[in-house]
């Protein structure tokens, strides 16, 4: 017996080592393994990729990826209770699995990784939208990854591919879109996880683009959406008042009715709107 079939139940692994399930660190295990290596394809093709897996618990993506022919995957866990479970996966996959015992926020993963790059995680729901952003606005373009895909609660899901015009439109959308192609995966009820959350969940697979749809500065296109979408309700003059001076000259030259609403508002236009602050610097 090789790989996944001399390891153990998860059920037996969460036992064996006491992993049982804590709130704080976000913890929602997947057991089955159909469904993990389900979730481990969605990421596409993993024989030529090393894959950054974030908070791999006891190790039911970890073990989808590297059954599914991950080249080598690198996990960062923060609960060093897993730590043993995942060294038995190492053992069963020699050389193929690196694990960092870590806070994900805090933690540069690149030495470790080589390109092509892919990301794959049933993400801790409190550190979830903090690492989707980082990993969204690097200066340079293209990242470090090939692609994200991500386990978010449903609702997050929703925000990163929502269109205009929508209640869910907001700065995730339009850092998510800008750069990369997104779409939702699967759909996962609460009953999928151990223990079940409070809401269903959805993974989103996002693809790198070679380049920006349209050219802008990240830091300020954030800073405007976060800004215009803060006070949803409000006219553009009024929630991007603090933004920069001259609010109204940046938006009527662009061709955005200043007494328009964010989420009224596309990607090309948030676009545009940066570029006119960012030039009048
Ligand atoms: N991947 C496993 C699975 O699908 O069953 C576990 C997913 S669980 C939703 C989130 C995991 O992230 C937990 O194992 C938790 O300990 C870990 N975690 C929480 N906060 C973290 C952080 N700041 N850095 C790294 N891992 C973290």
């Amino acid at each position: 017996m090789s790989g996944i079939d001399s390891l153990p139940p998860l059920r037996e692994v969460i036992e064996t080592h006491g992993i049982a399930a804590k709130k704080a660190l976000g913890q929602n295990f997947l057991l089955d393994l159909n469904l993990t290596a389900r979730i481990a394809r969605a990421a596409g093709d993993l024989k030529s990729c090393d894959i950054l897996e974030i908070g791999p618990g006891p190790g039911g993506l970890t073990r989808g990826l590297l059954a599914e022919g991950a080249r080598h995957v690198l996990a960062i866990e923060k609960d060093p209770r897993c730590l043993p479970a995942l060294a038995q996966i190492a053992a069963a996959y020699p050389g193929r699995l690196t694990v960092i015992e870590g806070d994900a926020l805090e933690t540069d993963p690149l030495a470790h990784l080589t390109p092509p790059i892919r990301v794959s995680a049933n993400l801790p729901y409190n550190i979830g939208t903090e690492l989707l952003v980082r990993w969204l606005t690097p200066p340079d373009w293209p990242p470090f990854w090939q692609s994200l895909t991500l386990m978010f609660q449903r609702e997050v899901a929703d925000r990163i591919v929502a269109q205009p015009g929508g209640k869910t439109y907001g700065r995730l959308a339009i850092l998510a879109q800008w750069r990369c192609d997104v779409r939702i995966v699967l759909d996962l009820p609460p009953q999928a996880f151990t223990p079940p959350p409070k809401v269903s969940s959805a993974v989103v697979h996002l693809t790198a683009l070679p380049a920006p749809r349209w050219p802008a500065n990240p830091t300020t296109l954030s800073r405007v959406a976060a800004a215009g979408f803060n006070q949803r309700r409000k006219m553009l003059r009024a929630s991007l008042r603090g933004v920069a001076s001259d609010i109204e000259g940046h938006l009527t030259a662009v061709g955005i009715p200043p007494t328009e609403r964010a989420e009224q508002v596309g990607i090309e236009d948030f676009c545009a709107l940066a570029r006119s602050i960012d030039a009048a610097k």
